[in-house]
């Protein structure tokens, strides 16, 4: 990053900016963090083995680049034979701050879009078993297939509505945003505690039941009722 004052210039040209279009305009969604909520529909967190109790929310993250907008193929990531599809509501923030209450949060939502946090489930499990971070299993490049983010005075009620996920037409995953065992004002109220949101942060907040493994040649399509879909290709 230039410092004020600094005139120097890039030693070559600095990255593309990762964006995602906003619906029903010519805009697009600048990204700078993708936040991802861990284990938030408890009948997920009981077919992963763990305890559907009403833990503190934990998190995890991708990079920005990670992202591939609804229609573009996700590519087959290397180093797994058992990549999951998980369909999850994404919030896109226009501002920000630290230690935002709940009643606050969503005065710094942008809109909402569907989003599939891949996950390459054979090392997220070599991790877990081992103690070590979980990048691997979730950051990798294509990880986060994105659709067009819906301004939220379009969006209408989104406490609730069926999240679904259908692979070569048959669905896979089908739950409602009601069963969210921490839901968008309080996962912005927890995660500000720990990181200055900002705009252009977008927060995958978690999957429901179904997930499961994905081939090359099958076609994916998530969806939220009244919101949009995100769709992709594995290639
Ligand atoms: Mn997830």
């Amino acid at each position: 990053m230039s410092r004020s004052g600094d005139v120097r210039s890039y030693v070559f040209a600095p990255p593309p900016q990762a964006a995602v279009p906003v619906a029903g305009g010519e805009g697009l969604f600048p990204v700078r963090r993708i936040y991802c909520v861990g284990r938030n529909f408890a009948d997920h967190a009981i077919e992963m083995g763990h305890d559907p109790a009403r833990e503190p929310p934990f998190f995890f993250q991708k990079n920005a680049d990670c992202l591939v907008v609804s229609g573009g193929d996700f590519r087959y990531p290397s180093a797994s034979e058992d990549v999951h599809h998980e369909v999850e509501l994404v919030v896109a923030l226009k501002s920000g701050g630290t230690d935002i209450s709940a009643d606050d949060a969503l005065a710094h939502v942008y809109g909402y879009g569907v989003g599939l946090d891949m996950t390459r489930r054979d090392l997220q499990g070599e991790a877990k078993k081992a103690g070590r971070p979980w990048e691997i299993g979730k950051a990798f490049d294509g990880s986060a297939p994105c659709s067009a983010i819906v301004p939220a005075e379009n969006a209408g009620d989104l406490s609730k509505g069926r999240i679904r996920l259908t692979v070569n037409g048959e669905t896979r995953q089908d739950g409602d945003l009601s069963q969210m065992t921490w839901k968008v004002p309080e996962i912005i109220a927890v995660l500000s505690g720990l990181f200055e949101l900002k705009a252009g942060d977008l927060i995958f907040t978690g999957t429901p039941a179904g997930v499961g493994a994905v081939q090359r040649g099958d076609v994916l399509v998530g969806s939220i009722e009244g919101l949009g879909e995100v769709t992709t290709r594995v290639v």
